[in-house]
């Protein structure tokens, strides 16, 4: 048996409410061996983390997470062991995604004003504290300032899909994702699966599409998941000889039911998770 590991969390430098030290901090205290930083759309954090990993004496995984095109659910794609100092494609699209978020946020922000919502760029940016803004933190200071009654109502009612404050982002093709990933000397892996939307029938088919674009791994330890739906994906994921990762996706106050190495408390990712990633590395 050994070593527990959490390959799924977020920190400041995008929507996760704890700094990157503090994450690595908090992971080590959960007993974690290895973690891996996920944050979205950005490899900004990794330094800050990796300096404390190594002050603690666990390991830090680069990694960062990102959106791609999908209907009708969502499809989330994490890439791993791409550096903050990689000059390869994966820094590029990563910039092209930050900057589109710029964008984006702002036309968001109109959407809401001329709902009659009173909030500014200030207030968000403040939450954010970073450069990666994303809706989580609109959510908060709609929360904070009344218009909301929990960040689960600012998105059911304002900011989900479908919502009168819905604005898209730039989203990448999963098979351009990890296409670059591989390029950039890393791998892809398919994060919290059940967010595709689609039942599990179909969700075979998706998976073997994934694997022929050259996915290395599927999230089936995910923190929100439950004990049977963590073995069925482990089982689809061992159907296309891909590996099976896992995660909490910790968030801190923005996902206050997950916690760093534990999930909602019972996850328990093997450290034999990483190992497969590795033998996946191109
Ligand atoms: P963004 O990257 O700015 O589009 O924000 C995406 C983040 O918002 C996701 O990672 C989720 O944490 C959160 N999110 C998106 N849709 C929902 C939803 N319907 N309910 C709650 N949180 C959501
Ligand atoms: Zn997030
Ligand atoms: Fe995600
Ligand atoms: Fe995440």
């Amino acid at each position: 048996m050994g070593q527990v590991i959490d390959l799924h969390v977020h920190s400041t430098a995008s929507d996760g409410s704890d700094a990157p030290d503090v994450v690595a901090r908090l992971a080590a205290a959960a007993g974690c061996s290895s973690l891996a930083l996920t944050d979205h759309d950005t490899l900004g954090g990794l330094g800050a983390a990796r300096a404390a990993a190594d002050e603690l004496g666990i390991r830090l995984v680069p990694g960062c997470e990102i959106s791609c095109r999908w209907n009708p659910g969502s499809l989330h794609m994490l890439v791993y062991f791409v550096d903050d100092d990689s000059a390869g494609p994966l820094r590029d699209e990563l910039a092209r995604l930050r900057n589109d978020r710029i964008e984006r946020n702002r036309r968001l922000l109109d959407r809401l004003v001329s709902l009659g919502i009173r909030i500014t760029a200030e207030e968000v940016a403040d939450v954010a504290g970073s450069e990666v803004v994303g809706r989580p933190h609109f959510a908060a200071v709609l929360v904070g300032k009344g218009y909301a009654a929990d960040p689960q109502d600012a998105f059911d009612r304002l900011l989900g899909r479908g919502r009168p404050g819905y604005v898209a982002k730039a989203r990448v093709d999963p098979g351009d994702a990890a296409r670059i990933a591989r390029a950039s000397g890393g791998v892809a892996v398919l994060a919290h699966p059940l967010s595709l939307g689609i039942p599990p029938p179909d969700l075979e088919l998706a998976i073997a599409e994934l694997a022929a674009a050259g996915i290395a791994g599927v999230e089936a330890l995910y923190g929100r998941y439950t004990p049977q739906e963590r073995a069925d994906l482990s089982d689809l994921a061992g159907r296309h000889s891909l590996a099976v990762t896992g995660g909490s996706d910790y968030h801190g106050t923005f996902k206050p039911d997950l916690h760093v190495g534990s999930g909602t408390g019972d996850l328990e990712v093997p450290d034999s998770a990483l190992a497969a990633l590795e033998d996946r590395r191109p």
